[in-house]
């Protein structure tokens, strides 16, 4: 089995093996943000986790920042919209 301790996978680094689960081996990642999380090697070689859960939440509050902006422009907007 490859060693991959010190390797980088998107914002995880692995450094540590983390023994095995059932059929499944995990390996210790800290990710970019300095989370620890312990992550399968399949997910972690098939790209399925890329981070410690950290990107999704960036997701959600660059979709949510986007929302506000939306929001503010229509506010923005609604008195130009009336003068006309
Ligand atoms: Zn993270």
């Amino acid at each position: 089995m490859e060693d991959l301790i010190g390797k980088v996978f998107a914002r995880l680094t692995v450094f540590e093996h983390d023994g095995t689960r059932g059929k499944n081996s995990y390996l210790k990642c800290q990710c970019s943000c300095g989370a620890v999380k312990s992550v399968r090697r399949d997910a972690l070689l098939s790209g399925d986790v890329k981070s410690c859960g950290c990107v999704a939440k960036e997701i959600a509050a660059a979709g949510k920042a986007r929302r506000a902006q939306k929001r503010l422009e229509r506010q923005r907007n609604r008195p130009l919209a009336k003068a006309k």
